[in-house]
Protein backbone atom coordinates (compact mmCIF):
# COMPACT_ATOMS: atom_id res chain seq x y z
CA UNK A 1 0.00 0.00 0.00
CA UNK A 2 1.07 3.46 -0.76
CA UNK A 3 1.63 5.87 2.17
CA UNK A 4 -0.71 8.09 3.91
CA UNK A 5 1.80 11.28 4.51
CA UNK A 6 0.74 13.31 7.75
CA UNK A 7 2.33 17.35 8.02
CA UNK A 8 2.60 18.05 11.28
CA UNK A 9 3.42 16.01 14.25
CA UNK A 10 1.23 17.89 17.11
CA UNK A 11 -2.28 16.40 18.68
CA UNK A 12 -4.07 16.28 15.46
CA UNK A 13 -1.28 14.66 13.15
CA UNK A 14 -0.29 12.37 15.98
CA UNK A 15 -3.62 11.08 16.56
CA UNK A 16 -4.41 10.80 12.72
CA UNK A 17 -1.05 8.60 11.89
CA UNK A 18 -1.82 6.63 15.02
CA UNK A 19 -5.15 5.56 13.69
CA UNK A 20 -3.86 5.19 10.10
CA UNK A 21 -1.34 2.74 11.18
CA UNK A 22 -3.83 1.30 13.47
CA UNK A 23 -5.77 0.70 10.14
CA UNK A 24 -2.88 -1.15 8.81
CA UNK A 25 -2.00 1.51 6.59
CA UNK A 26 1.85 2.58 6.38
CA UNK A 27 1.90 6.38 7.33
CA UNK A 28 5.01 9.00 7.14
CA UNK A 29 4.47 11.56 9.59
CA UNK A 30 6.87 14.80 8.76
CA UNK A 31 6.91 16.75 11.70
CA UNK A 32 9.51 20.15 11.82
CA UNK A 33 10.24 20.32 15.22
CA UNK A 34 13.67 19.00 16.00
CA UNK A 35 16.97 20.19 17.54
CA UNK A 36 17.21 23.88 17.24
CA UNK A 37 13.85 23.97 15.27
CA UNK A 38 10.89 25.24 17.31
CA UNK A 39 7.47 27.03 16.69
CA UNK A 40 6.93 30.10 18.93
CA UNK A 41 5.20 28.14 21.59
CA UNK A 42 6.10 25.17 21.11
CA UNK A 43 9.54 24.28 23.81
CA UNK A 44 10.43 20.70 22.88
CA UNK A 45 10.74 18.36 19.86
CA UNK A 46 8.65 15.93 21.33
CA UNK A 47 5.38 14.66 19.06
CA UNK A 48 1.83 16.05 20.75
CA UNK A 49 3.40 18.82 22.74
CA UNK A 50 1.08 20.93 25.16
CA UNK A 51 1.78 24.20 24.23
CA UNK A 52 0.23 25.72 27.70
CA UNK A 53 -1.62 24.11 30.08
CA UNK A 54 -1.41 20.70 30.69
CA UNK A 55 -5.34 19.74 30.88
CA UNK A 56 -7.63 18.03 28.83
CA UNK A 57 -10.40 19.43 30.79
CA UNK A 58 -13.14 17.85 32.33
CA UNK A 59 -13.48 14.15 32.05
CA UNK A 60 -16.92 13.93 33.30
CA UNK A 61 -18.47 11.87 29.94
CA UNK A 62 -22.30 12.36 31.35
CA UNK A 63 -22.73 15.52 31.69
CA UNK A 64 -19.18 17.70 29.77
CA UNK A 65 -19.00 17.93 26.22
CA UNK A 66 -15.53 17.65 26.28
CA UNK A 67 -15.71 14.45 28.54
CA UNK A 68 -17.98 13.02 26.25
CA UNK A 69 -15.39 13.89 23.46
CA UNK A 70 -12.84 11.98 25.23
CA UNK A 71 -14.87 8.84 25.99
CA UNK A 72 -15.86 8.59 22.27
CA UNK A 73 -12.27 8.95 21.69
CA UNK A 74 -11.25 5.75 23.94
CA UNK A 75 -13.91 4.22 22.40
CA UNK A 76 -11.82 4.54 19.03
CA UNK A 77 -8.51 3.55 20.49
CA UNK A 78 -7.03 7.48 20.98
CA UNK A 79 -2.96 7.52 21.22
CA UNK A 80 -4.22 10.70 23.21
CA UNK A 81 -6.40 9.88 25.34
CA UNK A 82 -4.55 6.31 26.11
CA UNK A 83 -0.85 8.09 26.80
CA UNK A 84 -2.66 10.75 28.74
CA UNK A 85 -4.23 7.98 30.98
CA UNK A 86 -0.36 6.73 31.10
CA UNK A 87 0.60 10.01 32.42
CA UNK A 88 -2.57 11.46 34.33
CA UNK A 89 -1.98 13.22 37.44
CA UNK A 90 -4.30 14.60 40.07
CA UNK A 91 -6.37 17.48 38.97
CA UNK A 92 -10.16 16.47 40.48
CA UNK A 93 -12.40 15.79 37.90
CA UNK A 94 -10.45 16.91 34.88
CA UNK A 95 -7.72 15.09 32.86
CA UNK A 96 -4.18 16.78 33.60
CA UNK A 97 -1.23 15.06 32.59
CA UNK A 98 2.36 15.25 33.10
CA UNK A 99 3.60 16.83 30.40
CA UNK A 100 6.61 15.38 29.42
CA UNK A 101 5.85 12.18 30.09
CA UNK A 102 2.71 12.23 27.78
CA UNK A 103 4.67 14.16 24.90
CA UNK A 104 7.52 11.35 25.30
CA UNK A 105 5.12 8.38 25.53
CA UNK A 106 3.15 9.38 22.28
CA UNK A 107 6.89 9.69 20.76
CA UNK A 108 8.44 6.41 21.47
CA UNK A 109 4.51 4.55 20.56
CA UNK A 110 4.53 5.86 17.07
CA UNK A 111 8.52 5.54 16.57
CA UNK A 112 7.54 1.98 17.84
CA UNK A 113 5.33 1.00 15.49
CA UNK A 114 6.23 -0.92 12.06
CA UNK A 115 3.77 1.01 9.62
CA UNK A 116 4.68 4.65 10.95
CA UNK A 117 7.75 6.44 9.59
CA UNK A 118 8.63 9.94 11.41
CA UNK A 119 10.59 12.29 9.00
CA UNK A 120 12.14 15.47 10.73
CA UNK A 121 11.43 18.40 8.13
CA UNK A 122 9.71 21.30 7.46
CA UNK A 123 6.92 20.92 4.15
CA UNK A 124 7.93 24.33 2.96
CA UNK A 125 4.83 24.53 -0.29
CA UNK A 126 2.17 22.46 -1.22
CA UNK A 127 3.28 18.46 -1.19
CA UNK A 128 3.92 16.70 -4.09
CA UNK A 129 1.87 15.83 -6.81
CA UNK A 130 2.61 11.87 -6.50
CA UNK A 131 1.53 12.23 -2.12
CA UNK A 132 -2.47 11.10 -3.51
CA UNK A 133 -3.21 10.71 0.30
CA UNK A 134 -2.29 13.80 2.52
CA UNK A 135 -3.59 15.45 6.32
CA UNK A 136 -2.40 18.77 6.94
CA UNK A 137 -2.47 19.10 10.73
CA UNK A 138 0.14 21.87 11.26
CA UNK A 139 -1.86 23.57 13.58
CA UNK A 140 -2.69 27.24 14.43
CA UNK A 141 1.19 28.13 13.80
CA UNK A 142 1.57 26.96 10.49
CA UNK A 143 5.37 27.54 9.44
CA UNK A 144 4.69 30.87 7.21
CA UNK A 145 6.12 29.39 4.04
CA UNK A 146 3.26 26.33 4.04
CA UNK A 147 0.60 29.02 4.98
CA UNK A 148 1.56 31.16 2.30
CA UNK A 149 0.87 28.19 -0.47
CA UNK A 150 -2.08 27.42 1.30
CA UNK A 151 -3.20 30.64 0.84
CA UNK A 152 -2.43 30.64 -2.45
CA UNK A 153 -5.28 28.14 -2.80
CA UNK A 154 -7.55 28.97 -1.13
CA UNK A 155 -7.52 32.57 -1.62
CA UNK A 156 -6.92 35.55 1.20
CA UNK A 157 -10.13 36.12 2.68
CA UNK A 158 -10.52 32.27 3.53
CA UNK A 159 -7.44 31.42 5.78
CA UNK A 160 -7.20 34.35 8.89
CA UNK A 161 -4.16 34.05 10.90
CA UNK A 162 -5.85 35.46 14.07
CA UNK A 163 -8.72 34.89 15.66
CA UNK A 164 -10.97 37.73 17.04
CA UNK A 165 -13.80 35.31 18.99
CA UNK A 166 -16.79 37.23 20.32
CA UNK A 167 -18.34 35.50 23.40
CA UNK A 168 -20.75 32.88 22.26
CA UNK A 169 -23.61 32.07 24.68
CA UNK A 170 -26.17 29.03 24.79
CA UNK A 171 -29.78 30.64 23.44
CA UNK A 172 -31.71 28.65 26.01
CA UNK A 173 -29.78 30.79 28.94
CA UNK A 174 -31.41 34.24 27.02
CA UNK A 175 -34.06 35.67 29.02
CA UNK A 176 -37.09 36.72 26.57
CA UNK A 177 -38.58 38.52 29.17
CA UNK A 178 -36.28 41.03 28.50
CA UNK A 179 -34.64 40.38 24.70
CA UNK A 180 -36.35 40.16 21.82
CA UNK A 181 -35.60 39.59 18.14
CA UNK A 182 -35.51 41.57 15.34
CA UNK A 183 -33.04 42.69 12.85
CA UNK A 184 -32.45 46.46 12.67
CA UNK A 185 -34.77 48.20 10.23
CA UNK A 186 -36.03 44.58 10.02
CA UNK A 187 -33.76 43.80 7.16
CA UNK A 188 -33.38 40.33 6.08
CA UNK A 189 -30.42 38.84 8.20
CA UNK A 190 -28.24 35.63 8.02
CA UNK A 191 -30.28 32.94 6.22
CA UNK A 192 -32.90 35.20 5.39
CA UNK A 193 -34.49 35.90 8.84
CA UNK A 194 -35.92 39.05 9.53
CA UNK A 195 -35.73 38.33 13.39
CA UNK A 196 -32.24 37.05 12.97
CA UNK A 197 -30.75 38.71 15.79
CA UNK A 198 -31.23 38.92 19.72
CA UNK A 199 -31.94 42.21 21.24
CA UNK A 200 -30.60 43.33 24.80
CA UNK A 201 -31.54 47.03 25.97
CA UNK A 202 -29.69 49.12 28.27
CA UNK A 203 -30.75 52.29 29.80
CA UNK A 204 -28.32 54.84 30.26
CA UNK A 205 -27.26 54.04 34.11
CA UNK A 206 -26.86 50.36 33.21
CA UNK A 207 -24.83 51.64 30.14
CA UNK A 208 -22.13 53.81 32.03
CA UNK A 209 -21.98 50.93 34.36
CA UNK A 210 -21.17 48.62 31.92
CA UNK A 211 -18.48 50.57 30.08
CA UNK A 212 -16.45 50.99 33.52
CA UNK A 213 -16.79 47.61 34.09
CA UNK A 214 -15.11 47.16 30.74
CA UNK A 215 -12.63 49.56 30.65
CA UNK A 216 -11.52 48.45 34.46
CA UNK A 217 -11.58 45.03 33.77
CA UNK A 218 -8.20 42.83 33.85
CA UNK A 219 -6.79 42.23 30.57
CA UNK A 220 -4.74 39.59 28.81
CA UNK A 221 -1.72 40.55 27.81
CA UNK A 222 -0.41 39.69 24.41
CA UNK A 223 3.21 37.41 23.97
CA UNK A 224 5.32 39.09 21.89
CA UNK A 225 5.06 36.93 19.05
CA UNK A 226 1.42 36.88 19.08
CA UNK A 227 0.67 41.20 18.95
CA UNK A 228 -2.27 41.70 16.44
CA UNK A 229 -2.75 44.80 14.17
CA UNK A 230 -5.91 45.76 15.40
CA UNK A 231 -7.68 45.96 11.71
CA UNK A 232 -11.41 47.29 11.20
CA UNK A 233 -13.31 44.35 12.55
CA UNK A 234 -11.55 42.84 15.41
CA UNK A 235 -10.68 45.99 17.62
CA UNK A 236 -11.44 44.52 20.92
CA UNK A 237 -14.09 45.82 22.38
CA UNK A 238 -12.19 47.22 25.21
CA UNK A 239 -10.52 49.12 23.40
CA UNK A 240 -13.28 50.91 22.15
CA UNK A 241 -14.99 51.63 25.06
CA UNK A 242 -11.86 53.67 26.12
CA UNK A 243 -11.31 55.91 22.98
CA UNK A 244 -14.56 56.98 24.26
CA UNK A 245 -17.93 56.92 26.40
CA UNK A 246 -20.07 57.26 23.54
CA UNK A 247 -17.64 54.77 20.73
CA UNK A 248 -19.99 51.94 21.45
CA UNK A 249 -22.93 53.64 21.27
CA UNK A 250 -22.02 54.83 18.04
CA UNK A 251 -20.43 51.35 17.11
CA UNK A 252 -22.10 47.87 17.63
CA UNK A 253 -23.99 48.91 21.01
CA UNK A 254 -25.89 51.69 18.73
CA UNK A 255 -29.75 51.67 19.29
CA UNK A 256 -31.05 52.68 15.79
CA UNK A 257 -33.69 50.69 13.89
CA UNK A 258 -34.93 48.45 16.82
CA UNK A 259 -38.08 49.06 18.78
CA UNK A 260 -38.60 46.84 22.30
CA UNK A 261 -42.00 45.17 21.72
CA UNK A 262 -42.35 45.68 25.55
CA UNK A 263 -41.94 49.46 25.40
CA UNK A 264 -42.53 50.49 21.97
CA UNK A 265 -42.32 54.24 23.15
CA UNK A 266 -39.30 54.58 24.83
CA UNK A 267 -35.91 54.69 23.41
CA UNK A 268 -32.96 52.23 24.49
CA UNK A 269 -29.55 54.21 25.39
CA UNK A 270 -27.95 51.44 24.17
CA UNK A 271 -28.60 48.05 22.50
CA UNK A 272 -26.23 44.54 22.40
CA UNK A 273 -26.84 41.94 19.38
CA UNK A 274 -26.72 38.77 19.29
CA UNK A 275 -26.59 36.49 15.80
CA UNK A 276 -27.57 33.63 15.11
CA UNK A 277 -24.38 31.00 15.50
CA UNK A 278 -24.99 27.44 14.16
CA UNK A 279 -27.40 26.26 11.88
CA UNK A 280 -29.35 24.86 14.77
CA UNK A 281 -30.04 27.70 16.70
CA UNK A 282 -28.67 26.39 19.65
CA UNK A 283 -26.08 29.31 19.66
CA UNK A 284 -25.84 33.02 19.39
CA UNK A 285 -22.81 35.50 19.47
CA UNK A 286 -22.65 38.78 20.53
CA UNK A 287 -22.06 41.27 17.60
CA UNK A 288 -18.70 43.51 18.10
CA UNK A 289 -17.54 42.05 21.18
CA UNK A 290 -14.33 40.43 20.95
CA UNK A 291 -12.17 40.96 23.32
CA UNK A 292 -8.65 40.45 25.55
CA UNK A 293 -10.23 40.46 28.61
CA UNK A 294 -9.46 37.98 31.27
CA UNK A 295 -11.83 34.65 30.67
CA UNK A 296 -12.26 34.97 34.62
CA UNK A 297 -13.65 38.66 34.41
CA UNK A 298 -15.69 38.05 31.09
CA UNK A 299 -18.93 36.21 32.37
CA UNK A 300 -19.14 38.59 35.20
CA UNK A 301 -18.68 41.62 33.01
CA UNK A 302 -21.77 40.38 29.95
CA UNK A 303 -24.35 39.33 32.96
CA UNK A 304 -24.48 42.78 33.38
CA UNK A 305 -26.23 43.08 29.88
CA UNK A 306 -30.00 43.10 30.72
CA UNK A 307 -31.70 39.57 29.17
CA UNK A 308 -27.94 37.95 29.92
CA UNK A 309 -27.87 37.88 33.56
CA UNK A 310 -28.01 34.23 33.38
CA UNK A 311 -26.29 33.85 30.53
CA UNK A 312 -23.94 30.31 29.80
CA UNK A 313 -20.84 30.84 27.80
CA UNK A 314 -20.52 28.42 24.52
CA UNK A 315 -17.36 30.16 24.11
CA UNK A 316 -15.61 33.25 25.82
CA UNK A 317 -13.77 35.90 23.98
CA UNK A 318 -10.81 36.51 22.53
CA UNK A 319 -7.70 37.33 20.08
CA UNK A 320 -5.03 35.30 19.08
CA UNK A 321 -2.62 34.41 16.86
CA UNK A 322 -4.12 31.22 14.91
CA UNK A 323 -3.65 30.11 11.93
CA UNK A 324 -7.00 28.59 10.54
CA UNK A 325 -9.46 27.76 7.25
CA UNK A 326 -12.62 28.83 6.46
CA UNK A 327 -13.68 25.32 6.67
CA UNK A 328 -17.17 25.82 6.11
CA UNK A 329 -16.48 27.03 2.68
CA UNK A 330 -13.16 25.15 2.01
CA UNK A 331 -13.84 21.55 3.04
CA UNK A 332 -16.19 18.82 2.89
CA UNK A 333 -17.73 16.56 4.55
CA UNK A 334 -14.57 13.76 4.57
CA UNK A 335 -12.57 17.04 5.71
CA UNK A 336 -10.51 17.34 2.08
CA UNK A 337 -10.56 20.24 0.48
CA UNK A 338 -12.65 20.79 -2.26
CA UNK A 339 -10.10 22.49 -4.59
CA UNK A 340 -7.58 19.99 -4.18
CA UNK A 341 -9.25 16.65 -2.26
CA UNK A 342 -6.03 15.21 -1.84
CA UNK A 343 -5.44 17.42 1.25
CA UNK A 344 -7.14 16.53 3.67
CA UNK A 345 -7.26 18.96 7.42
CA UNK A 346 -7.27 18.15 10.99
CA UNK A 347 -6.94 19.91 14.23
CA UNK A 348 -6.73 23.59 14.56
CA UNK A 349 -5.96 24.48 11.14
CA UNK A 350 -9.47 23.70 10.65
CA UNK A 351 -11.26 26.31 13.36
CA UNK A 352 -11.63 23.41 16.05
CA UNK A 353 -10.59 24.82 19.20
CA UNK A 354 -8.50 23.02 22.05
CA UNK A 355 -6.10 20.11 22.42
CA UNK A 356 -8.71 17.64 23.11
CA UNK A 357 -11.14 18.93 19.63
CA UNK A 358 -7.91 18.86 18.00
CA UNK A 359 -6.70 15.62 18.53
CA UNK A 360 -10.56 14.39 18.10
CA UNK A 361 -10.53 15.73 14.40
CA UNK A 362 -7.52 14.18 13.89
CA UNK A 363 -8.52 11.05 14.48
CA UNK A 364 -11.00 11.15 12.25
CA UNK A 365 -9.20 12.61 9.38
CA UNK A 366 -6.90 9.51 9.87
CA UNK A 367 -9.97 6.96 9.81
CA UNK A 368 -11.45 8.59 6.81
CA UNK A 369 -7.48 8.89 5.18
CA UNK A 370 -7.22 5.23 5.69
CA UNK A 371 -10.67 3.73 4.71
CA UNK A 372 -9.99 5.92 1.29
CA UNK A 373 -6.89 4.47 1.41
CA UNK A 374 -8.60 0.77 1.73
CA UNK A 375 -11.03 1.11 -1.03
CA UNK A 376 -14.25 1.09 1.18
CA UNK A 377 -14.95 5.17 2.13
CA UNK A 378 -16.31 5.76 5.23
CA UNK A 379 -18.71 8.73 6.49
CA UNK A 380 -18.28 11.02 9.56
CA UNK A 381 -20.10 9.97 12.13
CA UNK A 382 -23.63 11.16 12.67
CA UNK A 383 -23.67 15.25 14.33
CA UNK A 384 -25.28 13.35 17.50
CA UNK A 385 -22.17 12.50 18.33
CA UNK A 386 -19.08 14.66 19.62
CA UNK A 387 -16.93 14.23 16.87
CA UNK A 388 -19.58 14.62 14.24
CA UNK A 389 -20.71 17.79 16.05
CA UNK A 390 -17.45 19.01 15.86
CA UNK A 391 -16.96 17.74 11.88
CA UNK A 392 -20.40 19.12 11.12
CA UNK A 393 -19.56 22.88 12.55
CA UNK A 394 -16.03 22.91 10.56
CA UNK A 395 -17.50 21.64 7.14
CA UNK A 396 -21.27 22.66 7.30
CA UNK A 397 -23.22 23.58 10.59
CA UNK A 398 -22.15 26.89 10.45
CA UNK A 399 -24.77 29.92 10.38
CA UNK A 400 -24.28 30.97 6.16
CA UNK A 401 -23.47 34.64 6.70
CA UNK A 402 -22.09 34.80 9.80
CA UNK A 403 -17.94 35.20 10.11
CA UNK A 404 -16.67 31.34 10.93
CA UNK A 405 -15.41 31.37 14.43
CA UNK A 406 -13.21 28.61 15.81
CA UNK A 407 -15.19 26.80 18.36
CA UNK A 408 -14.49 24.00 21.38
CA UNK A 409 -17.03 21.26 21.93
CA UNK A 410 -19.67 22.10 23.46
CA UNK A 411 -23.00 20.75 23.91
CA UNK A 412 -24.97 23.31 21.64
CA UNK A 413 -23.18 21.45 18.49
CA UNK A 414 -25.26 18.47 19.21
CA UNK A 415 -28.63 18.55 18.11
CA UNK A 416 -30.90 19.43 20.82
CA UNK A 417 -33.26 16.95 23.33
CA UNK A 418 -36.07 17.53 25.13
CA UNK A 419 -35.35 18.14 28.96
CA UNK A 420 -36.61 15.50 30.45
CA UNK A 421 -39.18 15.61 33.12
CA UNK A 422 -38.79 12.26 35.05
CA UNK A 423 -35.89 9.93 35.50
CA UNK A 424 -35.46 6.39 34.83
CA UNK A 425 -37.49 5.28 37.33
CA UNK A 426 -40.03 7.30 36.30
CA UNK A 427 -39.57 9.92 39.40
CA UNK A 428 -40.06 13.53 38.32
CA UNK A 429 -36.83 15.39 38.14
CA UNK A 430 -36.59 19.18 40.15
CA UNK A 431 -36.19 22.01 37.46
CA UNK A 432 -32.78 22.98 38.35
CA UNK A 433 -31.87 19.38 37.67
CA UNK A 434 -33.06 18.87 34.33
CA UNK A 435 -30.36 20.43 32.19
CA UNK A 436 -27.94 18.51 33.98
CA UNK A 437 -30.37 15.14 32.98
CA UNK A 438 -30.61 16.44 29.51
CA UNK A 439 -26.85 16.73 28.81
CA UNK A 440 -26.70 12.87 30.19
CA UNK A 441 -29.05 11.55 28.07
CA UNK A 442 -27.38 13.91 25.00
CA UNK A 443 -24.06 11.76 25.92
CA UNK A 444 -25.88 8.56 25.96
CA UNK A 445 -26.98 8.81 22.84
CA UNK A 446 -23.73 10.35 21.49
CA UNK A 447 -21.78 6.99 22.70
CA UNK A 448 -24.49 5.05 21.28
CA UNK A 449 -24.30 6.44 17.91
CA UNK A 450 -20.60 6.45 18.10
CA UNK A 451 -19.90 2.45 19.03
CA UNK A 452 -22.90 2.03 16.43
CA UNK A 453 -20.95 3.84 13.42
CA UNK A 454 -17.79 2.33 14.82
CA UNK A 455 -18.89 -1.35 14.40
CA UNK A 456 -20.53 -0.61 11.28
CA UNK A 457 -17.25 0.52 9.50
P1 LIG B 1 -0.17 21.62 17.10
O1 LIG B 1 -0.31 20.82 18.31
O2 LIG B 1 0.38 23.00 17.20
O3 LIG B 1 0.70 20.78 16.07
C1 LIG B 1 1.08 21.28 14.81
C2 LIG B 1 2.44 20.72 14.49
O4 LIG B 1 2.76 21.03 13.14
C3 LIG B 1 3.54 21.33 15.34
O5 LIG B 1 4.24 20.28 15.95
C4 LIG B 1 4.39 22.10 14.35
O6 LIG B 1 5.76 22.08 14.69
C5 LIG B 1 4.12 21.38 13.06
N1 LIG B 1 4.29 22.16 11.82
C6 LIG B 1 3.84 23.42 11.56
N2 LIG B 1 4.11 23.75 10.28
C7 LIG B 1 4.74 22.68 9.71
C8 LIG B 1 5.28 22.41 8.42
N3 LIG B 1 5.19 23.30 7.44
N4 LIG B 1 5.88 21.20 8.19
C9 LIG B 1 5.96 20.27 9.20
N5 LIG B 1 5.48 20.48 10.44
C10 LIG B 1 4.86 21.67 10.69
N6 LIG B 1 -5.38 24.50 23.69
C11 LIG B 1 -5.81 23.96 24.86
O7 LIG B 1 -6.67 23.06 24.85
N7 LIG B 1 -5.33 24.38 26.05
C12 LIG B 1 -4.37 25.35 26.12
O8 LIG B 1 -3.94 25.70 27.20
C13 LIG B 1 -3.90 25.95 24.92
N8 LIG B 1 -2.96 26.92 24.93
C14 LIG B 1 -2.46 27.41 23.76
C15 LIG B 1 -1.43 28.36 23.80
C16 LIG B 1 -0.88 28.84 22.62
C17 LIG B 1 0.22 29.85 22.67
C18 LIG B 1 -1.38 28.39 21.37
C19 LIG B 1 -0.81 28.88 20.08
C20 LIG B 1 -2.42 27.47 21.34
C21 LIG B 1 -2.96 26.98 22.53
N9 LIG B 1 -4.00 26.05 22.53
C22 LIG B 1 -4.44 25.48 23.69
C23 LIG B 1 -4.54 25.63 21.30
C24 LIG B 1 -3.59 24.48 20.87
O9 LIG B 1 -2.62 24.87 20.00
C25 LIG B 1 -4.28 23.51 20.13
O10 LIG B 1 -5.34 23.16 20.91
C26 LIG B 1 -3.49 22.26 19.77
O11 LIG B 1 -2.13 22.21 20.10
C27 LIG B 1 -3.64 22.23 18.32
O12 LIG B 1 -3.32 20.96 17.90
P2 LIG B 1 -2.83 20.79 16.41
O13 LIG B 1 -2.40 19.38 16.27
O14 LIG B 1 -3.84 21.33 15.47
O15 LIG B 1 -1.56 21.77 16.32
Amino acid sequence: LKPIHVIGGGLAGSEAAWQIASAGVPVILHEMRRPGVRTDAHHTDGLAELVCSNSFRSDDWEHNAVGLLHAEMRELGSIIMSSAHDHQVPAGGALAVDRDGFSQKVTARLEAHPLVTVVREELTGLPPEDWDNVIIATGPLTSPSLAEAILGLTGEEELSFFDAIAPIVHAESIDFDIAWRQSRYDKEGPGGDAAAYVNCPMNKEQYDAFIEALITGPKAEFKEWENVPYFDGCLPIEVMAERGRETLRHGPMKPVGLTNPRDPLVKAHAIVQLRQDNALGTLFNIVGFQTKLKHGAQADVFRMIPGLQNAQFARLGGLHRNTYLNSPRLLDRQMRLKAMPRLRFAGQVTGVEGYVESAATGLLAGRLAAAERLGHPLDAPAAHTAIGALVEHITGGHMAGSKFQPMNINYGLLPPLEAPKVDEAGVKIPLKERGRAKKRLMSIRALNDLKAWRDAA
